[in-house]
């Protein structure tokens, strides 16, 4: 008997609730739970998004979303330069600036100074940085249009270190394949890139 009503109990929850929280506890779970559902739970139909947003925490903190997921391989955020860029998990932060030599001049070129972040088997791109913390970004001209990468793209690897969620990684800027001061921002699960509203909490376009 005892059985029996655990077994519905179950049933009933699972009806119920359709996506149970992670343990984690903390206000990012409260700030997940939309009027109506209980604490700790979420309906992805109401906020569009899967539940495992709520691990990672905001890449930028500033600026108005210029292109989505789609349209190419990431989301662009226009800031000017010197916004603030964050781990939005914790990994190992790999800093590095794609150039090409023109004559006996370096440059920038693709992602111009970057942040690889890796997390697990996936990476978070930060692309076309001003400045990099710790390291010191170089600030070569960008070609003239801009470009991306080519057979002759040469990477600087500036360091690697271990990040927390929220470490700052640098500011953004215009280096390399880029048109005006924004964060190209990027997530790839091993190869592939995916869009980043899997992973960050971004309201959809506008803004
Ligand atoms: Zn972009």
């Amino acid at each position: 008997m005892l059985t029996i009503m655990k077994n519905l109990s179950r049933t009933r929850k699972a009806r119920q609730l359709k996506v149970v929280f992670p343990n984690t506890g903390g206000d990012r779970c409260n700030k997940a739970t939309s009027s109506g559902n209980k604490r700790g739970y979420v309906q992805t139909s109401k906020i569009n998004v899967p539940w495992f947003t709520y691990q990672y925490s905001k890449p930028i903190t500033t600026g108005s979303r210029t292109n989505d997921f789609g349209s190419h391989a990431g989301i662009d955020i226009g800031v000017s330069s010197g916004a603030s860029v964050y781990a939005i998990t914790s990994g190992s932060a790999k800093y590095r600036t794609a150039y090409e030599v023109i004559g006996t001049t370096r440059y920038a070129v693709s992602y111009g100074n970057f942040v690889e972040l890796t997390f697990g088997s996936n990476k978070a791109i930060y692309a076309h940085l001003s400045s990099f913390a710790p390291y010191t970004a170089p600030s070569y001209p960008n070609t003239s249009p801009p470009r991306g990468a080519s057979t002759n793209t040469l990477y600087i690897e500036h360091g690697t270190i271990t990040v927390s969620s929220g470490t700052r990684l640098g500011a953004t800027g215009n280096s390399g394949n880029s048109s005006g001061p924004h964060l190209h921002f990027e997530i790839k699960e091993g190869t592939t890139s995916v869009d980043p509203y899997k992973y960050v909490l971004f309201p959809k376009m506008p803004w």
